[in-house]
């Protein structure tokens, strides 16, 4: 241990000097106060043994000094005197003075002022690194603190101006923290669903059961993702797509869930009307306006798959075309809206009698036709000649209205569906020319000639 000495007695200088080499100290010296200042400030020591009475700067003085710099370490001060009145050993103390050593200089209370001086150095020493380092420790903790606060802040901004329905969630359901935008689409206020459960608030009643299991999965640690209809403030429902995450402890065990919820319920509305707009399309496309029947183009799907049908050998089937009798005469007579009217009728009467699993299309003008699917031409001469009967018995307010049918089925030799509906023609053509109001087939060679 370096050990500074103030002492302008050259020989208790010496003397002090070689009594603390022996003990093993380092020793520096000065003639007087001024001196011993000027070697601290250089480099201060953590012990100075100090003469009391030195002209110029005295012990005292010097003491004062030493107290002044704030140093990072403590120096132990010892004073040498010959003094020991009461009154000045407390003004040493309260000069900063640790010790006193009595002159004439005894080497055994030397050792034991030193013994004391080391171990408060000593105990000094460690407090000091203590304090260091529960400096540094509670320097870290500031930090750390600070960062959690950040992210406490930064989760809580994000969270709250994210554009999406938030809010977290425990195992029962109680709601625990809820964003603006979950404001914004449910109407509840943050203060008014904290601590509430989403059952009591924006889960129907009628999804109560799905939403537990949903909850109990989360807590198993999965996510999940669907759509699903909230409940409102005001009691109105919104379609959701709703993304579901467990919330994890620091332990890294489920805590809760976080639920996140996009609105969807003008997307699901517009799907809705864009289908209900496409069906209606695709029944336009199908449908003959002026008769509700099927028009051309639909009778010719149906045609060609009960073709395709009959083809791979499931079944035969027939088809019948049929024609208005004298219609032109008819709308020279009583108008062409009559005319319509009539056809309208017609139409109504095939609807009403054909066997159930046929389709009833309007093949063009006052044409109309049948697909009997499964009949044989026998079967489907008697469905037309029941037809016929309809229409030539159904009463008409402006006259009796008849007409005249062509049948033919399915046969092997044909190649396509306008085969079939060829020979129906063919036939048509026989029963118009045999006097009208009446059913015809064609017999196999004339179908075969007429295919
Ligand atoms: P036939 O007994 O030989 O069939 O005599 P028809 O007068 O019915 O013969 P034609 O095929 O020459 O005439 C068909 C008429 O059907 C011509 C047309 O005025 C009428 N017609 C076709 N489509 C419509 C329609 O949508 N509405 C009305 N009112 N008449 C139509
Ligand atoms: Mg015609
Ligand atoms: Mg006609």
């Amino acid at each position: 241990m370096r050990v500074l000495i103030a002492e302008d007695d050259g020989v208790s200088r010496l003397v002090l000097r070689k009594a603390l080499e022996e003990m093993g100290y380092s020793v520096q010296s000065a003639k007087d106060g001024a001196e011993a200042w000027e070697l601290f400030q250089k480099h201060p020591f953590p012990l100075v043994i100090s003469d009391w009475m030195m002209p110029g700067t005295d012990g005292i003085e010097l003491c004062r000094r030493v107290r002044s710099l704030r140093e990072k370490g403590y120096t132990y001060f010892i004073l040498l005197t010959a003094r020991d009145s009461k009154e000045d050993r407390l003004h040493a103390i309260e000069s900063g003075a640790d010790d006193f050593l009595s002159k004439p200089l005894d080497r055994a209370e030397l050792a034991s002022r030193l013994s004391v001086a080391r171990r408060i150095l000593d105990m000094e020493h460690r407090l000091r690194d203590q304090k260091e380092e529960l400096e540094l420790k509670t320097q870290a903790l500031e930090m750390s603190q600070e960062m959690i606060q950040q992210a406490n802040l930064r989760f809580r901004e994000l969270f709250d101006n994210v554009p999406v329905a938030c809010y977290t969630f425990d195992a029962g359901g109680v709601i625990y923290e809820w964003n603006r935008a979950a404001t914004l689409l449910y109407g509840w206020h943050e203060y008014e669903v904290l601590t509430r459960s989403i059952f009591d608030t924006i889960i129907r009643e009628e999804d109560r059961e799905a939403m537990q299991a949903l909850i109990q999965q989360v807590m198993q640690g999965n996510g999940s993702i669907g759509e699903s209809i909230d409940r409102c403030r005001d009691g109105s429902t919104r379609y959701v797509l709703r993304s579901l995450f467990p919330l994890h402890g620091s332990a890294g065990e489920v805590v809760g869930g976080i639920c996140a919820s996009v609105d969807i319920t003008q997307r699901v509305q517009y799907e809705r009307e864009l289908r209900a707009l496409n069906e209606r399309l695709e029944s336009l496309a199908f449908t003959d306006a002026l008769t509700g029947l099927l028009n051309h183009r639909a009778m010719q799907d149906r045609l060609a798959e009960a073709f395709a049908e009959a083809r791979r050998g499931e079944a035969t089937f027939s088809f019948v075309l049929l024609d208005i009798d004298h219609f032109k005469r008819f709308n020279d007579t009583y108008g062409h809206q009559a005319g319509d009217e009539v056809l309208r009728l017609v139409a109504q009467v095939l609807q009403e009698n054909a066997p159930s699993g046929s389709s009833v299309a309007r093949y063009g003008g006052e044409e109309l036709s049948v697909i009997l699917p499964r009949h044989r031409l026998e079967d489907a001469l008697a469905v037309a000649e029941a037809l016929r009967q309809a229409i030539a018995t159904t009463p008409n307010p402006y006259r009796q209205i008849t007409a005249s049918f062509g049948v033919a089925e399915y046969m092997s030799y044909m190649h396509s569906p306008s085969d079939l509906v060829e020979v129906a023609d063919a036939a048509l053509y026989e029963a118009k020319r045999a006097g009208r109001n009446c059913v015809r087939p064609l017999l196999e060679d004339a179908q075969r000639k007429a295919a």
